[in-house]
């Protein structure tokens, strides 16, 4: 049994299964989610075979296994260690509007992408809702700072794992819980379409964010394998179909790789499949990867492909990079430490 991944309403059914008054499950709720404990024993008002119950019942916390600080930035990124010896990277940010924590959805992935660390392993398991609420939560417990954004950009497909990321949101946004607002949630994904109208349907006020990296459906198949399987036409009506659901603007994510997507005529086709679209993209100069041989391009480069966007009126910002003194990439320091170990 895993509580803090159990809806109020849920809860309330175990609690009263146990022969308790409901009014502990407002007590147990605020512990987990508005209180973000870090373990049993902090549930100082609950009585001792309470606490106890719950403890022998499994209740889910994270626990740091190692960090990176950045001293550029404060950026810090996390390994924690979950129950059973798998490791997630999340990453702590600091920005001018607030502080953002980057989470993993799964151990390792299965999407393949060929610039990306996170998925040369393959995928291993999905995480829980617990264990992705226990990342912000124990992020929190450590810096001892609030966070306000949540982007689920970290290891794994979100769409992939979706009953346990609804889950989350669900309870992360819970009003008797941490009550953030779906705002300021953005959900990455590589572009399951079928998952993408499913989500929209769920009208959830989160961001979504497509990983397109490619402004034709041939050169996204050399980086992307999902795009074997849904083209960028069917990917762009699901766009469509989610802002109609949710009036929220679609984020396109676009990893600029020296030679591969990044010259003047890219970002022309790119201009002219987004023309129209009530949209954003998000340039990232692409972080290369030991295993891999993608290259970035120079800043030159990098500006040329903006303006190339802006001349046709596509809003367009280039990702700030932080975290660049610790191994930010995603999924470099998971990958690091299980082939050490
Ligand atoms: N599976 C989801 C979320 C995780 S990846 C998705 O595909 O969107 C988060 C973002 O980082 C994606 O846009 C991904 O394509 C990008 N990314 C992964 N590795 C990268 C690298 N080495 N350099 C630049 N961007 C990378």
């Amino acid at each position: 049994m895993d509580i803090r991944s159990m809806y109020y309403d849920e809860l309330n059914e175990y609690i009263l299964s146990l022969g308790m008054p409901s009014y502990r499950t407002k007590q147990v709720f605020g512990w987990m989610h508005e209180k973000f404990v870090g373990s049993v024993d902090e549930m100082t008002n609950l009585p001792k075979a309470l606490r106890k119950k719950i403890s022998d019942d499994g209740f889910i916390v994270l626990k740091e296994e190692t960090k990176q600080v950045s001293k550029k930035d404060g950026t810090i990124k996390f390994l924690f260690r979950l129950y059973d010896g798998q490791m997630i990277e999340t990453v702590f940010m600091k920005y001018s509007y607030g502080n953002s924590i980057c989470i993993s959805s799964q151990a390792g992935c299965r999407m393949g992408c060929k610039f990306c660390a996170s998925t040369i392993g393959g995928l291993v398991r999905n995480l829980s809702a617990s264990e992705m609420l226990e990342q912000v939560y124990a992020a929190m417990r450590i810096t001892g700072e609030k966070i306000n954004n949540i982007v689920i950009m970290g290891t794994g497909e979100p769409l992939d794992n979706y009953d346990n990321v609804i889950r989350f949101i669900r309870l992360i946004t819970d009003e008797r819980g941490y009550n953030l607002s779906a705002r300021n949630i953005t959900m990455s994904t590589c572009g399951i379409v079928p998952m993408i109208r499913r989500l929209a349907d769920e009208k959830l006020a989160i961001t979504l964010a497509i990983s397109l990296h490619a402004p034709n459906d041939s050169k996204r198949k050399k980086l992307m394998p999902i795009a074997e399987k849904y083209s960028i036409n069917e990917i762009l009506d699901a766009c469509k179909y989610y802002f109609e659901k949710t009036g929220r603007r679609i984020s396109f994510e676009y990893s600029l790789v020296k030679g591969e997507n990044d010259s003047s005529e890219d970002a022309k086709e790119l201009s002219e499949l987004l023309s129209g679209l009530n949209c954003h993209v998000n340039l990232i100069p692409v972080n290369p990867i030991e295993e891999r041989n993608f290259e970035k391009g120079d800043n030159n480069s990098i500006q040329k492909f903006k303006l190339g966007l802006e001349k046709n009126s596509i809003n367009v910002t280039i990702r700030r990079s932080v975290g660049s003194d610790i191994d930010a990439a995603c999924g470099q320091l998971r990958r690091k430490y299980s082939v050490k170990v």
